[in-house]
């Protein structure tokens, strides 16, 4: 098929270019993000393949199928940018790649935690400065403390996993069951105590309605003084003015996130020469107790090669007639 591929970078035109070894599509690679003003590039192709910040609203999706548009495919899991009622009604199939390494996740928000809570970003500039000191570096021991997780499905679980290595007593909240979450030793809990009782909180949670701004000024007043947040899920979970405020008064006592609400216009460019205008984003970055990455915790070299193969076998199995395993229902709505 011929495929308009959205927001590449170098890494995804050479993952992608080498999965179409196995296959015979016509690869077109944009480095723009798909919006309303790039939306005529991908006018003419039957498939057309975005990442996490492109929209793809009705507006587009309508334009688009006039031009003979069939399949989008979404090189991610979350398909909270796909206006997935539009798609269904003008017969368009999304598919997506739901798993590809739920580990790379997991690790990278360890790997924030960890960061976070003893001050590895700022004790690596110290150190390259010359300077020992020890002073604002301290942190806490996680074994023995208490972390809640938000979403115990592929990636929550593994967190869980993790976490209990660590050491630390899981809670979990789910609105489905998960028999893993016994299995690695953690306890199902409702949202209120998870919120009351744990020392570090990580969201796993997909964006839906429901999750929009879950972590909220009067969500943040449940939790323990001084509880530390992670978000590698996405960005609209957290009301970033509430955090913070929180962070502020110290009810926050630390904040890693890989995510954020706004940002679309910031992450995956090279903005080191331009003045960042979103002011909100510019005071996060301006707290000693916040870590941020942009939108990374999928970077594994195992999880671009298996996100460029489902992408291209997805395209393929709509081409051929089959129904692909990785559509995503028109029911399952979740929020931009
Ligand atoms: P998953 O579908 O396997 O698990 C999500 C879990 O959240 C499910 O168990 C579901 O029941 C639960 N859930 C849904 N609504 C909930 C609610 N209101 N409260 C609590 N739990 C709720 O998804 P996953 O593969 O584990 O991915 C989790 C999220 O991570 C994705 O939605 C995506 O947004 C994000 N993600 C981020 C990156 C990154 O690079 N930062 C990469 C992949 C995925």
């Amino acid at each position: 098929m011929r495929v308009a591929i959205f927001s590449t970078k170098k890494y995804d035109r050479d993952f992608l270019s080498a999965a179409n070894d196995s296959h015979e599509h016509s690869l077109e690679f944009f480095e723009a993000r798909l919006t309303k003003v790039s939306a005529p590039l991908a006018r003419g192709f039957p498939a057309v393949c975005i990442f996490v910040n492109d929209v793809m609203d009705e507006a587009t999706l309508t334009d688009l199928a006039q031009h003979g548009l069939q399949v989008v495919a979404l090189r991610c899991a979350g398909f909270n940018n796909v206006d997935l009622s539009a798609a269904a009604q003008l017969g368009i199939q999304v598919v997506r790649v739901p798993a590809y390494s739920p580990h790379a996740v997991a690790e990278h928000t360890i790997a924030l935690l960890l960061a976070l809570n003893r001050r590895i970003h700022r004790a690596f500039s110290r150190v390259r400065e010359g300077n020992f000191s020890l002073d604002g570096l301290m942190g806490f021991d996680l074994h023995g403390k208490t972390a809640g997780v938000i979403g115990t499905g592929r990636i929550g679980i593994l967190v869980a996993q993790i976490l209990k290595g660590f050491g630390c007593d899981v809670l979990t909240f789910d609105l489905r069951e998960n028999p893993d979450v016994a299995r690695v030793g953690a306890h199902p809990v409702p949202l209120k105590e998870l919120f009351e009782r744990s020392d570090l909180i990580s969201l796993h949670c997909p964006l839906t309605p429901e999750t929009h701004h879950l972590i909220n000024a009067e969500s943040i007043s449940q939790m323990k003084p001084g509880v530390v947040i992670l978000n590698t899920s996405r960005g609209g979970i957290v009301d970033t003015d509430a955090v913070i405020g929180g962070l502020k008064s110290g009810q926050i006592g630390g904040l890693a996130i890989d995510v954020y609400e706004e940002e679309a216009d910031l992450f995956f460019e090279d903005l080191s020469s331009q003045v960042i205008h979103d002011d909100v984003f510019a005071r996060l970055l301006t707290f000693p107790n916040v870590l941020v990455t942009g939108h990374q915790a999928f970077f594994t070299r195992e999880a671009m090669e298996q996100i460029a193969a489902t992408t291209l076998s997805n395209i393929a199995e709509v081409e051929s007639g089959i129904e692909c395993r990785n559509s995503v229902p028109s029911t399952l709505v979740q929020r931009t």
